[in-house]
């Protein structure tokens, strides 16, 4: 059975019960999903997360089948955590500070948002490149990688990664052409796409996938966000990611099996072996 990595997730927000998740969870690993990184976007959703997690293992019993997790943690730059970063931060360190390393692979996700906050819209676009930087900081730090949120704001992201050399990671939802690609992977960033890689009107992803070097390549499902074609619309979950591999196999030309196979190598040389 070909072998499946969600590179991205937000499990929590698909808010079901305990005994649902565990139900899906099963569902999902029966189809070939081995592992899943639950990602965060406040300073202080680690706890909470891990606890449904521990929850859900206990509660599940030995013999049920389910995928490995991974977690990251990391604030998204939306307006409350812009206008008080610093205090943020504090608060999302006291909470990584005591998690072991093959618990907690990840900072983010973090970045910049371009669409979202705007100077038209009096956004304090300064504080959130501080924001940014300063998690990538806490990555040097932690000697962990990091998970980035980029939108409309390529160029900027570039400049604010280039300050923080030793540190890498992914960019995660890619969302630009394969100019921007050239430029990530040359400062030895991996390229994560989202559902909307499938969407008909993508041809630039496709294109920026197509330009994505195979051994730097993450295929993610960002749910609940953007379900992939045949889903879209629907409320994503992580089992859909096979959509995002088989697309990808076809631009690569490459099989599915060994598709999957780099991906996973990627993945673990990233997140787990760094
Ligand atoms: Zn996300």
């Amino acid at each position: 059975m070909i072998q499946y990595i969600d590179s991205h997730a937000h499990l929590a927000m698909l808010d079901f019960q305990t005994d649902t998740y565990i139900r899906l969870m099963n569902d999902w690993a029966n189809l070939g999903l081995v592992s899943i990184l639950d990602v965060g976007t406040t300073a202080k959703d680690l706890k909470d997360r891990l606890a449904l997690w521990e929850h859900c293992r206990t509660k599940s019993g030995a013999q049920t089948n389910l995928p490995r997790l991974y977690f990251s943690a990391g604030i998204w730059p939306s307006e409350e955590a812009i206008g008080d970063w610093k205090k943020h931060i504090d608060e999302l360190e006291s909470h990584i500070k005591n998690v072991p390393r093959d618990t907690l692979v990840a900072i983010g996700e973090c970045g910049l948002d371009r669409h979202w906050n705007r100077l038209d819209k009096g956004s304090n676009l300064r504080c959130e490149r501080e924001l940014f930087a300063a998690q990538l900081d806490l990555a040097h730090r932690y000697g962990l990688p990091v998970i980035v949120h980029s939108r409309d704001a390529a160029q900027e992201t570039l400049e604010v990664l280039q300050d923080f050399p030793g540190v890498l990671g992914v960019i995660h939802c890619f969302s630009y052409g394969p100019q921007e690609v050239a430029s990530f992977l040359e400062q030895g960033w991996y390229i994560s796409f989202a559902g909307n890689v499938t969407y008909k009107n993508a041809q630039e992803l496709r294109e920026a996938l197509q330009a994505t070097d195979i051994t730097r390549l993450l295929l993610e499902t960002d749910s609940p966000y953007l379900a992939p074609v045949p889903h879209r619309g629907k409320k994503a979950n992580p089992s859909m990611v096979q959509h995002q591999y088989e697309l990808a196999s076809r631009i690569k030309n490459m099989p599915l099996e060994d598709l999957a196979r780099q991906v996973a190598r990627n993945f673990s040389k990233l997140f787990i072996q760094p």
